[in-house]
């Protein structure tokens, strides 16, 4: 079995590699084997399936060489003998880093489990964890295809860590891929833990909507040969072809139509990609011209492209026959972009945008989310084929930080260093000035205690505490200090 999944990886990875690079990559996939060589998964399989599988989907989303090999040695660290020295040796800086991002990713989760139960922090905080540690855009990339494995692994795990992990997938790592508009893996993750999260709901949705598009199946056929005529008078060449509405999204959609099956107009849409912009605009003109269009349902997102860079033009017509159909036209280039978002990027323009994802990495503070509108800005302009000013998206890393929990769960990150005291200005100026006492990891601890990564912080207040010049010598961060300053000089002044 392993060696079969290990020559169809190397099959996938032919066509896009050099043979130096496939042996690299086969260097890889034996070196993974090795160190994984007495682990099983759950379900009882070798471990080394997995590691496989990611580098597959990496594969599969055209990802540079480093990411795949990344993708395969992207458990080593964490679960086995093996430590990153030795893999930056073997296979270089670019891969360890990478190796580096998800291991300690997985590190920062672990203190993370005891608010597993708080979801609305665990998600925010998640999202926080993989933003830090995705310095480099492809570290998040590798997360996405590690947990889609998961997923598709999860009938071998007892079912309250399956809810646990497929409502996690959907808060969380559905609307990440969403943002780097990675349509495809999207819906694969909705997908899978929508179908464990409500299996009930979702098979009677998947039941009707078989009815529904069986009974339209006829008429569409004529609506395709009737467009594919059109088209082909006009001299446009085309590919069409039909997608179907994913069952989490339609279950999403009947929750704003109050469950009316009826007001869905998009169960089925016919995709056209034509081969440019001109294309488009003129196949919509004519099938807007063959059928009723319902006006209000015409889109151009060619011109107005979504937040996450999404490029089409949409609409909804009405045939002779009464049946409503949604088109969607694009360039090739633009499917490419909705299927794989900023992997497809990478297509595109190699070695420049790898290098851009290198730097282009990361935001302001985890607090929010800026990075992820001008990653988007930059991917859309990338897909669009135009240059990217790198030196803007280049923001401060996140390697000297720190990241502390208040003890209902939520996080804060502090650079390497800090005290209990930056920690409580950092939660609140209010805060900070009444900061009495400290409790770190339930024990009181003192004031000149450095903070590590996973420490949970209580701070006890109390109303008649004030700021005196000393408490100076007990902070690290400039946040603090000037905060402190202020506090002073108001006292003073009264
Ligand atoms: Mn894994």
């Amino acid at each position: 079995m392993i060696s079969m999944k290990k020559t169809q990886l190397l099959d996938k990875a032919n066509s896009r590699f050099s043979k130096k690079q496939l042996a690299r990559l086969e260097t890889a996939i034996d070196f993974a084997a090795q160190a994984h060589a007495t682990q099983k998964r759950i379900g009882g399989e070798p471990y080394i399936i997995h590691p496989v599988a990611v580098a597959g989907y990496l594969c599969d989303w055209n990802l540079d060489l480093d990411t795949l090999i990344a993708g395969l040695l992207h458990d080593v660290v964490e679960d086995t003998d093996v430590e990153l020295p030795e893999i930056e040796k073997q296979f270089g800086h670019d891969v360890a880093f990478l190796v580096d991002g998800v291991t300690k990713l997985g590190e920062l989760r672990k203190g993370m489990r005891e608010i597993d139960s708080y979801l609305p922090a665990t998600k925010d905080n998640l999202t926080k964890l993989l933003i830090a540690t995705g310095q480099d855009i492809r570290v998040i990339i590798i997360k996405l295809a590690d947990r889609l494995n998961n997923l598709q692994t999860l009938y071998a795990l007892p079912r309250d860590k399956q809810q646990k992990i497929a409502l996690e997938s959907l808060r969380v790592f559905a609307p990440l891929a969403d943002r780097l508009n990675m349509g495809r893996v999207r819906v694969q993750i909705e997908e899978i833990s929508f179908s464990y999260l409500d299996k009930h709901r979702f098979n009677f949705l998947k039941k009707q909507m078989k009815k529904r598009l069986g009974r339209a199946s006829k008429k569409l056929d004529r609506v395709r040969a009737d467009v594919a005529k059109l088209l082909n008078q006009n001299h446009i060449k085309f590919t069409m072809d039909g997608r179907i509405k994913s069952v989490y999204s339609l279950h999403k959609k009947l929750e704003k139509y109050e469950q009316n099956l009826d007001a869905i107009h998009d169960l089925i849409a016919l995709r056209i990609i034509v081969p440019n912009k001109n294309a488009c605009y003129q196949a919509l003109g004519l099938i807007n011209g063959l059928y009723t269009p319902m006006t209000d349902r015409i889109k151009d997102y060619i011109a107005m492209p979504k937040p996450n860079g999404y490029q089409s033009l949409h609409t909804t017509v009405v045939t002779p026959d009464e049946q409503i159909v949604e088109f969607q036209i694009r360039t090739e280039r633009m499917h490419d972009y909705a299927e794989r978002g900023l992997a497809a990027s990478f297509h595109y323009n190699e070695q420049k945008l790898t290098d851009a994802y290198k730097k282009g990495q990361i935001a302001a503070m985890p607090a929010n989310l800026d990075w992820i509108a001008d990653l988007q800005k930059a991917a859309a302009r990338l897909a669009a084929g135009q240059k990217v000013d790198t030196e803007k998206l280049r923001l401060n890393l996140f390697s000297d930080r720190i990241f502390v929990y208040t003890p209902r769960g939520d996080i804060f990150d502090l650079p390497d260093g800090a005290l209990p005291l930056d920690f409580a200005y950092r939660v609140h100026s209010d805060v900070g000035a009444r900061a009495q006492s400290f409790k770190v990891n339930g024990r009181i601890a003192k004031s000149d205690t450095p903070l590590k990564t996973g420490d949970v912080v209580e701070i006890i207040t109390r109303n008649n505490i004030r700021p005196t010049i000393d408490w100076l010598k007990r902070i690290v961060t400039s946040h603090a200090r000037q905060k402190i300053k202020q506090q002073l000089r108001r006292e003073l002044k009264k």
